[in-house]
C-alpha cells in the first residue's frame, strides 16, 4: 500500500491577530503548527502502513519553512516527504492548491508508483474551507470518502476500502473501490508523540522538493494567476447581544410578523 497524507502548516491561531489596516493575518512572529486534523490524517496513513505495508509519504505545499511540518510527520513515522514549494504557488485559493497537490501526487506516482490512498485532514484552522481534500479527489478521479471517523477494513487485493462516516445525526458505513481520497475528523483515532529515537532517524529519511517546473501546470493554473477567488475583507463581527422576541397568535399571524421583521432587519443589506 502507497499513502499519502496532505499536511498543512497553519499558525498557531490561538496567537493569530489581524492586522486592521490591510486585513490580512499577521503571521510573523507567529509559532506554527501541523494542522490539527491532519496530526490524525498523519497517524491513520501509518497506521494503515503497519498493518499492510508498503509506504506512507508526507506532503505539504507551502513556503521552505513549511517543511518543519514534514519534519514533523517524519518523526511520527512516515517514511519520506515531499515539500511542495515555488513562488510561483503563492496566493493560490484552493481551486489552485487543490490543483498543485494533484500535480504534485501524479508526480509522486511517476517517481515511486501508484498511490493506493490519499489522506487529508476535515479542513485547515486557518482556511477552514474544507475544499482542498475533495478537490483533489476530483481532479485525481478519487472518490472522496470526507469525515472518516473510522477504517473499518481495508483489502488491497481486492482493491475496496470499509469507513464510517461522521454525519450530524450518526455514522454512514461506506464500501468503496481503491484508490481513494479520505478527509478525517479527529475522531478516528490518537496521534502518536514521536520518541527520541524516530526525531533523530527522522534527519536520515528523504525530504524531495517539488517546484513549478517539475509539475508540467500552466502559470495561469496556480499561484494568483490561477486563483478566480480572493479575500475582500477579514472581520471580527461585532457580537451584540440582541433580546429574542417571541411572536403569539394564529401561526399565519406569526408568520406576517416575522417576515415583516426580517425585512425591516434586511432593509439596505445587499447579498
Ligand atoms: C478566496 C481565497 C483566497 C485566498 N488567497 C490566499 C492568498 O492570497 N495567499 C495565501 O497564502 N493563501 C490564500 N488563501 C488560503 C489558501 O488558499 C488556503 O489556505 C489553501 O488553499 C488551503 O485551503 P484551506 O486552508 O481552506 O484548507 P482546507 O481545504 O480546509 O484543508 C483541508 C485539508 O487539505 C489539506 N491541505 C490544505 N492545504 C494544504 C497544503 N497547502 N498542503 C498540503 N495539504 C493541504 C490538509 O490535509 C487539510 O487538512 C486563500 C483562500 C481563499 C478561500
Amino acid at each position: 500500500m502507497r499513502v499519502v497524507v496532505c499536511i498543512k502548516q497553519v499558525p498557531d491561531t490561538t496567537e493569530v491577530k489581524i492586522n486592521p489596516e490591510t486585513n490580512t493575518l499577521m503571521r510573523e512572529g507567529v509559532q506554527s503548527i501541523v494542522n490539527p486534523f491532519d496530526e490524525f490524517a498523519i497517524e491513520e496513513g501509518i497506521r494503515i502502513k503497519e498493518a499492510h505495508g508498503g509506504e506512507t509519504i508526507a506532503l505539504t505545499m507551502g513556503p521552505p519553512q513549511a517543511e518543519e511540518v514534514l519534519k514533523t510527520a517524519l518523526a511520527m513515522g512516515c517514511d519520506k516527504a515531499y515539500l511542495i514549494s515555488d513562488r510561483a504557488f503563492a496566493g493560490s485559493d484552493t481551486l489552485a492548491t487543490a490543483l498543485t497537490i494533484s500535480a504534485a501526487i501524479k508526480k509522486i506516482e511517476e517517481k515511486d508508483g501508484p498511490v493506493d490512498i490519499v489522506i487529508c485532514g476535515k479542513q485547515a484552522i486557518d482556511g477552514d474551507t474544507g475544499q482542498v481534500g475533495p478537490g483533489i479527489a476530483v481532479r485525481l478521479n478519487l472518490p472522496p470518502l470526507t469525515y472518516v471517523s473510522k477504517v473499518r477494513e481495508i483489502n488491497p487485493e481486492q482493491k475496496y476500502i470499509i469507513v464510517e462516516r461522521l454525519m450530524e445525526r450518526g455514522k454512514e458505513v461506506v464500501k468503496s473501490t481503491l484508490p481513494a481520497l479520505l478527509t478525517v475528523v479527529k475522531d478516528i483515532n490518537t496521534p502518536r508523540y514521536p520518541s527520541l529515537f524516530e526525531i533523530k532517524k527522522a534527519s536520515k529519511k528523504p525530504m524531495i522538493k517539488l517546484t513549478f517546473n517539475d509539475l508540467g501546470l500552466r502559470e495561469d493554473q496556480t499561484g494568483l494567476k490561477g486563483s478566480p477567488t480572493w479575500v475582500n475583507k477579514i472581520f471580527s463581527p461585532d457580537l451584540k447581544s440582541v433580546s429574542g422576541e417571541i411572536f403569539q397568535g394564529e401561526p399565519e399571524e406569526c408568520v406576517k410578523k416575522l417576515t415583516e421583521k426580517l425585512l425591516e432587519i434586511t432593509k439596505g443589506v445587499s447579498l
